[in-house]
Order: C-alpha cells, then sequence, then structure tokens
C-alpha cells in the first residue's frame, strides 16, 4: 500500500504542471499516472473537488481529500466597458488584488493576465510600477485568472466545445478564450519559473490545450532569460522596446542600464523561430518623448538586421494620474508608422485603444482600488 499523502504537505493539484504532479505521486508513492488523472480532471473537466474525480481509487480519493488542496480564485469586481472589454480584479488568498482583462473582438476571446503584484521594473511611464513589487504569483494564480474569464464567459452564454485529439489529448475540452496576453501587471520574466509552469499548464495538450502560439509573453527584455524560456514553452515573445536608442530608452526603462538594444536584438537575431514567426516589438508612443518622425527612423535604421524577424505594435500611451507623459495626437502617430513601414519594417500595428472607460491599460484598475494591500 501505498505511503498516505498526509504525512506530505498540502499539495496544491493546481499549482503544478502535469510533470510536477507526476512527480509529486511518484514521491508518495503512488504511480505516475494517477498524476496525468488528476492534472486531465482539473484542467481538462474542470473538476471543483477531489470526490468529482471518478476514476481514482476510492483510497487515494479520501487522501487526497484531506492533504490536497484544490483552491479557486474569484472576481471581486468586473467592470465591463461599450466596447466588450472587461477587466476582472481577482481576489487573491492574502486580500491582495491582481487583474486581468479580457478584451472580445469578432471571434476572437483574448485574456491579458498578470504575472506578479506590482513590479519591480520601474518603467517610467507604467502605473504598475509605482506599487514596487508586492510578490510573485504561483502558477495556479495565474492559470486562474484563465479560469475565472472562462466562467465569465460561460455564464455570458457563451458555449464552445473543442474536440482535441492525439495521444494522451483526444477529449472534448470546453475552451471559450482564444489568446493569451502576458501583457497585465508584473514581469513574467522575473517570475520566471511561475510564469513557466503557468505556460505549461496551459498549453498541455491533455488540460486547456492552448496552442504554443496563441499565447504571447510580453518581457521588458531580460535578455538573457529570454531563450531559456521559449525553449521551455514554446510560446511567442514580444519585448517593449519604447525607444530607437539606449539613450531615450534608459530614461524609461532603467532596466537598459542591464540588457541595452544591442543586446535584445542579439538575442532577436539568434532565436530560432517557426516560419512566420516574429518577434513583436511593443512601442508605447509618448508625446514628445519618443513619437518623432526622427525616432521611427532612427528606430526603421536599427531594424535593419532583424526585419524579418519583428513586427512593431504601437501603443498610444494611456494617460494615468502620476505619470508626465501625453499621448500623442493620432496623426502623429499615423506619422511615425508611415515612418516606420517607408524605412523597411515590415509589420507595423497600432493597437487601437480598449477598454479606456474601464482603466483597463496595464496595472491601472488594481493600483487605483487599493490592490496595493
Ligand atoms: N512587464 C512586461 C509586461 C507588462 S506591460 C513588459 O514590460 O512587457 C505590457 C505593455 O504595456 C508593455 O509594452 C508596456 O510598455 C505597456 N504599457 C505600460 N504602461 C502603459 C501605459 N500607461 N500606456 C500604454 N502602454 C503601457
Amino acid at each position: 500500500m501505498s505511503k498516505p499523502l498526509e504525512t506530505a504537505s498540502p499539495l496544491n493539484l493546481k499549482d503544478l504542471d502535469r510533470e510536477g504532479l507526476r512527480t509529486a505521486f511518484v514521491a508518495r508513492g503512488l504511480p505516475a499516472y494517477r498524476g496525468d488523472q488528476v492534472f486531465r480532471w482539473v484542467w481538462r473537466r474542470g473538476a471543483v473537488e477531489v470526490a468529482a474525480m471518478t476514476d481514482l481509487p476510492a483510497a487515494l480519493r479520501e487522501d487526497l481529500e484531506r492533504s490536497a488542496r484544490l483552491p479557486r480564485l474569484e472576481p471581486h469586481a468586473t467592470r465591463a466597458s461599450p466596447d466588450g472589454t472587461t477587466k476582472l480584479l481577482v481576489r487573491l488568498d492574502d486580500g491582495r488584488d491582481v487583474e486581468a482583462v479580457l478584451i472580445p473582438d469578432g471571434e476572437r476571446r483574448t485574456l491579458c493576465v498578470s504575472t506578479q503584484v506590482g513590479c519591480a521594473m520601474g518603467c517610467a511611464f507604467c502605473r504598475t510600477a509605482t506599487m514596487g513589487l508586492l510578490r510573485d504569483l504561483r502558477p495556479w494564480e495565474i492559470c486562474e485568472q484563465v479560469l475565472v474569464a472562462e466562467r465569465i464567459l460561460r455564464a455570458r452564454g457563451e458555449r464552445r466545445v473543442l474536440q482535441l485529439r492525439g495521444r494522451g489529448a483526444a477529449g472534448k475540452v470546453e475552451r471559450r478564450l482564444t489568446n493569451l496576453v502576458f501583457m497585465g501587471m508584473g514581469e513574467p520574466l522575473h517570475n520566471l519559473e511561475g510564469t513557466v509552469t503557468a505556460c505549461r499548464v496551459l498549453t498541455d495538450p491533455q488540460g486547456l490545450a492552448f496552442p504554443p502560439r496563441r499565447i504571447t509573453v510580453s518581457t521588458v527584455g531580460l535578455a538573457d532569460r529570454i531563450e531559456p524560456f521559449l525553449a521551455r514553452t514554446g510560446v511567442n515573445l514580444a519585448i517593449s522596446l519604447n525607444a530607437p536608442d539606449d539613450a531615450v530608452r534608459e530614461r524609461l526603462m532603467p532596466v537598459n542600464k542591464k540588457y541595452d538594444v544591442d543586446a535584445l536584438l542579439a538575442v532577436i537575431a539568434r532565436l530560432p523561430l517557426r516560419r512566420r514567426q516574429r518577434v513583436t516589438f511593443e512601442y508605447v508612443l509618448l508625446a514628445g518623448v519618443n513619437d518623432h518622425e526622427a525616432d521611427a527612423e532612427r528606430l526603421a535604421r536599427r531594424l535593419r538586421g532583424v526585419s524579418e524577424r519583428v513586427k512593431i505594435n504601437l501603443i498610444p500611451f494611456n494617460p494615468h494620474e502620476g505619470a508626465d507623459f501625453e499621448r500623442p495626437a493620432p496623426q502623429r502617430v499615423e506619422r511615425f508608422r508611415a515612418r516606420l513601414l517607408s524605412g523597411g519594417v515590415e509589420k507595423v500595428h497600432v493597437r487601437r485603444p480598449r477598454g479606456e472607460q474601464i482603466l483597463a491599460a496595464c496595472g491601472q484598475l488594481a493600483a487605483r482600488e487599493g490592490g496595493v494591500g
């Protein structure tokens, strides 16, 4: 007979990827495939209690009920904007809040998730930065934002059941979200293990089975963590560049002192990309700071060596109290875009402002409503 699980500290069944769950079960003298079973119950079939896991032996279920946790988070506030964007404030067990933003667009359902409470990166224009870093999110707290959003979409009457194929993965899964972006509060690569595990849970074919190419993780550019991170997750990468050169970038993003523009370009030049896959450069447009036509020209020149590997996402600044920046006028944004294109950048996208009425921009709602805890 196996060692009872209760001898171990409470096992959080949502906080490990499938490999981790297999290892945890083996460590307790149980067969590894029990870990797969539990993983599928939690992520594929949405079990909210161990009692529902009917194909586990009764003794194991009793053990798990006593010694394992299957925690769940709830949104404590949601705000919907007229354009359909919905901001979710998710209350953590320690009373702090993190935010996630649900962005419907045609058939697409994108969720923007957070990876930390607050952030340590100190970018000058960012609302989350004003909070400082309070703590990393656990993997399950990142994944739970996805489950919360799924429940909201379901309550809205959205029915989407996917038929999955493949060895060990075949079956039905309810997944209404189509895309995930890690662009909420926090720096994902500063919470490396939490983000890796969350990505592995979310992309596991035996779970919610998000295709890795439907997940984009956005980073300030912690250059030496990028390749290992992508090798372990296979997801898409976005880098917040925000400036045409080191002088401007250093003023906006303290991280540039450690990892400068050249360091980022060098990483991008050697990343193993899939066919047609590109790294996104995000560029927050700040009036009079980094939005001159000359900035666009310099940026275009700088990107020449990697032009087939990148695309640019221009984000007109979302104003918030406590930031001395302004959003450029639409014509200026358009001129910036045109200069990039004529300078040889192949793909430039301007992000449409969404959910402004509900402060959907990075960090704004949680910071205002006291998520600082
Ligand atoms: N730490 C990660 C992810 C969070 S920020 C990163 O920096 O990429 C996600 C994106 O929002 C980044 O590109 C950031 O530059 C941008 N951003 C932050 N505050 C903003 C604001 N007030 N207006 C517009 N974009 C903002």
